[in-house]
């Protein structure tokens, strides 16, 4: 069930990034988690991009390993690199996941950075079209959708379950799984979730693009790529975190001008390139960042808080939640 029309959340106003994590992200990860946690949810992630790449190998997503960099103003994070990568080992396969690139700072035209980090596991795909592909998959194996069908109340008694719908007749159910992620607060107000807003800006085409590739700057507040020859810029809600604790999408002043501020001095230094495109998403949030997959009730499960990097982190949150409904 789904309130939009089409899907109306973050999985299609996302920047479609297939990342699992920046060395400053998760260095922030493993020092208020613990590395265990901060791990696990690498992990997760990164088994959750091989998921998607395994049963959507054939579709039309976009999916390419475009390798992912993280710019750093200062080396404070460079000694710890070692250590992360052999953690990452177990994870990655690989003894060298992020390595140093700072030589390429000048050929992609960066300002303000002196370290570059390279990432060669990371990289983008098309959120339309990987929603299109799953959505096909799943009416193939025999899944049925209602869109326009907002869920106002749930009711639970012994032999099953009643969704009380917007507009519609009341549907009954076996088993439901909650997928609300930002917007659960309302049918499920005891769960530890925030909503937090992320906004993005597009660029028109750059002649001469300098850069190829996915990019975080501090601990993954800012990201941006190259969307062909455009730029495709967002975060900035370390600039103003309570405005952005809000279920309303729409974009702002102040961050969408300190995105033009990151643009023109860092990405693209001096220039000051047309925006076409402005637009906000609701993500989920928590006093941790563990994903919250549980049994709830008898008959009901939730999927929920997939934070920032959610693409990669849905299909091992989505595998989970199906093995307890099975059991449940
Ligand atoms: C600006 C932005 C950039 C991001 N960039 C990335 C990125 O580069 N890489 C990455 O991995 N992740 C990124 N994310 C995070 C990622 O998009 C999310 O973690 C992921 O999409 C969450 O998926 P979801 O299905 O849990 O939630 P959603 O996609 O939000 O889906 C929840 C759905 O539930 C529906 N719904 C809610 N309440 C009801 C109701 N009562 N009845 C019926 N339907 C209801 C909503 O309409 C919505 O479609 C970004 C998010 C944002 C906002």
């Amino acid at each position: 069930m789904e309130r939009g029309i089409t899907p109306a959340g973050a999985s299609l106003r996302n920047a479609s990034f297939a990342c699992f994590g920046s060395v400053t992200e998760i260095l922030s990860d493993i020092d208020s988690m613990g590395s265990e946690k901060a791990l696990q949810l690498v992990g997760m992630r990164f088994e959750g991009l091989r998921i998607l790449q395994k049963i959507l190998a054939a579709a039309p997503i976009d999916f390419t390993i475009c390798k992912g960099y993280e710019l750093l103003a200062d080396e404070q994070k460079l000694n710890r690199i070692g250590t992360l990568n052999e953690w990452l080992y177990l994870i990655t396969g690989s003894p060298d996941t992020f390595t140093l690139a700072s030589d390429k700072i000048e050929s992609f035209g960066f300002n303000g950075v002196s370290h570059l980090i390279e990432n060669r596991f990371e990289g983008s795909l098309h959120p339309g079209k990987l929603l299109n592909s799953l959505w096909q998959l799943a009416v193939r194996t025999g899944v049925q959708f209602l869109f326009d069908t907002e869920i106002k109340e749930v009711e639970e008694t012994p032999d099953r379950i009643k969704l009380v719908t917007q507009n519609g007749p009341a549907l009954y159910a076996a088993q439901i799984v909650y997928c609300t992620n930002a917007f659960s607060g309302q049918l499920l107000p005891e769960v530890d979730l925030v909503p937090a807003r992320g906004q993005i800006l597009l660029t028109a085409p750059i002649p001469a693009l300098k850069f190829n590739g996915t990019f975080h700057y501090e601990e993954g507040y800012y990201y941006f790529r190259n969307l062909g020859d455009r730029i495709l810029l967002g975060g900035a809600r370390n600039t103003s975190f309570q405005t952005e604790y809000t279920l309303d999408a729409f974009t702002s002043l102040p961050i969408q001008q300190a995105l033009e501020r990151f643009l023109s001095t860092v990405v693209l230094p001096g220039q000051q390139p047309q925006i076409e495109q402005r637009w906000a998403g609701i993500m989920a949030m928590g006093k941790e960042k563990m994903p919250i997959v549980e049994q709830l009730t008898a008959r009901s499960f939730c999927a929920l808080r997939l934070g920032g990097m959610g693409v990669a982190l849905a299909p091992v949150v989505g595998r989970t939640v199906a093995e307890l409904m099975r059991k449940g």
